[in-house]
């Protein structure tokens, strides 16, 4: 699963991650710790990583575990495309 889709951002710098995501979010430097034990977040303040569009609450998103990138629903799934 190099290529994980979320359906909708939490916020425009992050959204919350379930444990088995956590150690690529570590691995790509994107991890954020809840102020609750046990809450996980990856940080994607920075945007997309081909047109640096800010991701928005509510917006798709794809966030590649092999490179760490974050990529807007446009270039995450034009990427998607090229891939198969
Ligand atoms: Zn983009």
């Amino acid at each position: 699963m190099p290529r994980i889709h979320f359906e909708m951002a939490d916020s425009t710098e992050r959204t919350q991650i379930g444990e088995g995501l956590v150690r690529f979010a570590v691995q790509a430097g994107r991890l954020e710790t809840g102020e609750n034990e046990g809450k996980y977040y990856l940080n994607h303040a920075d945007g997309c990583g081909a047109d640096g569009k800010r991701i928005k609450p509510g917006d798709g998103f794809f966030f590649d575990t092999e490179t760490g990138a974050i990529l807007c629903e446009e270039h995450g799934k034009a990427r998607r495309e090229n891939d198969a």
